[in-house]
Parts: structure tokens; sequence; C-alpha cells
């Protein structure tokens, strides 16, 4: 069953740059997609309209069976429903590591404090950060931020997450910590749509390469290790 599916999607930023040129990609509940090409190619742009960050121009998207060209669709619920882990992190810099992972199923999901305690504290043990539930974001390295925010994007139950180079910001010493974190939660069948330059990631975790340039989607390939013999 498709999660994600866009149909000759064209994107025209403000000023009129077009950033996306008659997209047409499926994504199967699941599926791990990695998204590779040079920068500035439309790889990030491609992931913000898949949770509604950028609106498209045509064409047609349909995000969980949400028409993102429809102007009723409620965002909201797409978002509840699509994680987002971006480069930065965006933590909350001055609320603790529990209150960033129970602030949105709380408000948004209105789980109880204790519930949605009990389950940050299962989601800190999978990230592999127990003992950081009364951390605040400065204290952590990179790496740890980052897998907090993966435990953020997690509480809210989402249906799939997007990673806009979630490990390009990192000390290199701290990458692979996230990248088993995110190994993890491909195993356990999560939607992801991943960009990323980890091509260890798209060969040994993603199902998928699809590689981009000048807007355009110049290869979709499920043969991850034919890709990179060539
Ligand atoms: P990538 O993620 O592959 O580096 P982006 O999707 O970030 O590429 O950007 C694709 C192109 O769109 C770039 O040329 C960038 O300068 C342009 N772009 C990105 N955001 C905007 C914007 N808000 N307005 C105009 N052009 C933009
Ligand atoms: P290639 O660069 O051609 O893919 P390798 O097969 O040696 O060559 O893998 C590249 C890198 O990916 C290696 O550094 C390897 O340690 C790393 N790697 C292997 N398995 C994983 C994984 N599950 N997640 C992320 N990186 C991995």
């Amino acid at each position: 069953m498709s999660m994600i599916e866009f149909k000759h999607v064209e994107k025209y930023y403000p000023n009129k740059f077009h950033a996306l040129k008659d997209i047409n990609l499926t994504i199967d509940k699941g599926e791990v997609v990695t998204i590779i090409g040079p920068s500035g190619s439309g790889k990030s742009t491609l992931l913000r309209t898949i949770n509604g960050l950028e609106s498209i121009s045509q064409g047609q998207l349909l995000v969980n069976n949400m028409d993102l060209a429809d102007k009723h669709t409620d965002i909201n619920r797409l978002r509840k429903d699509v994680g987002m882990v971006f480069q930065h992190f965006n933590l909350y810099a001055n609320k603790s590591v529990m209150d960033n992972i129970t602030l949105g199923p709380r408000l948004v999901l209105k789980t109880s404090r204790e519930e949605a305690e009990a389950e940050a504290h299962e989601l800190l043990k999978t990230v592999g950060l127990a003992d950081k539930a009364d951390s605040y974001p400065s204290m952590l390295s990179g790496g740890q931020k980052q897998r907090i925010a993966i435990a953020r994007s997690l509480a809210m139950h989402p249906k799939a997450i997007l990673f806009d180079e979630p490990t390009s910001a990192l000390d290199p010493e701290t990458i692979g910590d996230v990248l088993a974190v995110m190994q993890q939660i491909a195993t356990q069948g999560m939607t992801m749509v991943v960009v990323t330059h980890e091509m260890g990631f798209a060969r040994h975790v993603g199902d998928r390469i699809v590689f981009m340039a000048d807007g355009q989607i110049l290869e979709d390939s499920r043969d991850v290790n034919g890709f990179f013999d060539n």
C-alpha cells in the first residue's frame, strides 16, 4: 500500500525558481527510501513538501491518503502523521529532554502526563539515552541531541518519518549511534524518507535510492548495491 505518492509534481518558489520538475514517486508503507544528489538539487524541497512545510505548485501529492493540493486538507493531522528530523535538531533549548519528548503527545494527542512520560522513558531506552531524561539539550552532544529528536518524533506515533540530512551536522564519532537508531527504526517497519550523504546507510539499510539533480529524479533504484557498483 502506498504511503506517499507524487504525480507530476512541480514546485516553484515565490521568486519563480523551479525547484521540483515533474516528480513522480510512489513510496510504500514500510519502505526506506534514501534521497541523494548534489547540493541544490531539490532534495530538501521534496522532503518538505511531504509534510506540508512547502506547498506544491502543480500536480498531485497524496500522503497517507491526504491530498496535499486540496486546501481543505488538515495540515496539523498531516504533521502528526509524518514526523520530521532536521539537520540541526530543532529541540526546545529551554526544556528538559523529557519535556521535549512529551510535549507533543500531551498537547496534540492529549496523552496524560503519566502515560507520556512512561512512554518517553521507553523511547529513551530505544535510542540509548535512558539516563538523559532530566538533561537539557545544551548538555548533550550533537549525536545525543539527534537521538532525542528521533525519540521526540517517535513519541507522536507517526506513520512515516522524514530525515533531512540527520547526520550532516554531527561530529564523525557520533554519527554511527544515530545511524544505528535509524536502522533499528527501519527494521521495525517504519516508512522513512532520508536525505543523506551516508552511502553506507543507503546501501545497507535503505530499500531504494532516489537520485536527484536539477529538481528532477534522474534515477530511482531498488537495486541499492547495483547502484554503487556501476
Ligand atoms: P538540496 O536539499 O538538494 O540541497 P534544496 O531543496 O534545499 O536542495 O534547494 C533546491 C533549490 O531551491 C536550490 O537552488 C535553492 O537555492 C532553492 N531554494 C530553496 N529554498 C528556496 C526558497 N525559499 N526560495 C527560493 N529558492 C529556494
Ligand atoms: P560502500 O561504501 O561501498 O557501501 P561498505 O559496504 O564497506 O562500502 O560500507 C560503507 C560504510 O557503511 C562502512 O563504513 C560500513 O561500516 C558502513 N555500514 C555498514 N553497515 C551499516 C549500517 N547498517 N548503517 C550504516 N552504516 C553502515
